[in-house]
């Protein structure tokens, strides 16, 4: 490996454990005030193809310090498993990084203080080729959009560039299973666009193109 491409690994490894260390004792919201364990988030951090977002760590995600690890987790191992994805090749991660009470959904001034300090961040330094946010939290905080129905399934960008798929939140489909066909419909395009994009196709993706 080029040294400089060493040096650079060092960088991001250093960045993110110093950011995760910040994470775990961040007090500059409410949502400190309840937690058991910050959640970061976990996967890995070099030649990163996918990052998941999703909205805010659950109870068993307060527990053990790691996103989806509850029910919902489950579903997700299992669905990206079509796209063959395990969860060690994906980077996953929410928007608020601290269990809001009773799984409420977080507030703009929380997702605003976190997002700015931490999320911007890991996208940052983990470049993922493809973000996949799950639900509408996510949805929203990336796109300003708040309805799901018109926005999965369709390619979208972040105000960085980064390509984005909104898709269905697991606990929505664990809600609603007859949902679940057009989850795992946005599964298997996120496996095309990232073989594309691995491939430097990059104008073979317009067929996924919000606007197509
Ligand atoms: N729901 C989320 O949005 N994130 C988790 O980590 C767990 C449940």
């Amino acid at each position: 490996m080029p040294k400089s491409e060493k040096e650079s690994k060092e960088d991001v490894d250093k960045e993110i454990s110093e950011l995760n260390k910040k994470i775990e004792v961040c007090k500059l919201c409410r949502l400190c005030e309840g937690r058991t364990k910050a959640v970061p988030g976990s996967g890995p951090i070099h030649n990163l193809d996918l990052m998941l977002v999703g909205e805010g760590p659950g109870r068993n995600e307060d527990l053990q310090g790691e996103p989806f690890v509850g029910a919902g987790g489950k579903l997700l191992d299992s669905i990206l498993s079509l796209a063959g994805l395990g969860r060690s090749q994906v980077f996953i991660t929410n928007v608020v990084k601290c269990r809001p009470p009773e799984n409420r959904k977080p507030f703009e001034d929380e997702v605003g203080i976190c997002t700015s300090n931490y999320l911007e961040r890991q996208i940052d330094l983990l470049k993922p080729k493809l973000i996949c946010t799950l639900g509408a939290t996510a949805l929203e905080y990336f796109t300003g959009e708040k309805s799901m129905g018109a926005a999965r399934g369709k390619l979208t960008k972040t105000k960085n560039g980064v390509p984005l798929l909104p898709t269905y939140h697991p606990a929505a489909i664990l809600r609603n299973p007859s949902l679940k066909p057009l989850l795992e419909e946005d599964v298997r395009k996120i496996h095309s666009i990232l073989k594309q994009l691995k491939e430097e196709k990059q104008q073979d993706l317009g067929k996924f193109l919000a606007t197509s």
